[in-house]
């Protein structure tokens, strides 16, 4: 198993409960007298305040893991590109350029040392 695909997997299921902490914040029923403010809740009231820690604390946490989530995936794509781009087998180095002699990969439309173009 390469490095990226053990990482995403625990990337998207800290993604997966990252969002779901959220959803689950946004599910709890609050009494219809309080206001509310972009799904955080603002009274102070004994009863209230209980329901309120509730569910700041779901959406602290929700929104935690879904940076970490997001945050890991991002870096596995890195990693799975750097992986794709060092995983690449080298060209051979068969043929020479005629006007200085550096070795150039096969298929090559010029030579990398002094630019001089080259029958393909
Ligand atoms: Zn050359």
């Amino acid at each position: 198993m390469k490095e990226w695909q053990g990482n995403i997997i625990g990337a998207i299921v800290i993604t997966i409960i990252g969002i779901g902490l959220i959803l689950w914040a946004n599910m709890i029923e609050l009494p219809t007298r309080y206001r509310t403010f972009l799904g955080i809740p603002y009274a102070v009231n004994p009863e209230f305040v209980i329901v309120s820690y509730q569910v700041v604390t779901l959406l602290f946490f929700g929104v935690l893991l879904l940076g970490f989530g997001l945050g890991i995936l991002a870096n596995t794509y890195s990693i799975y590109r750097l992986e794709k781009k060092l995983g690449r087998p080298p060209q051979p180095m068969t043929r020479f350029c005629p006007q200085c002699g550096s070795a150039v990969t096969e298929g090559a439309r010029f030579c990398y040392k002094c630019g001089k173009q080259l029958e393909t």
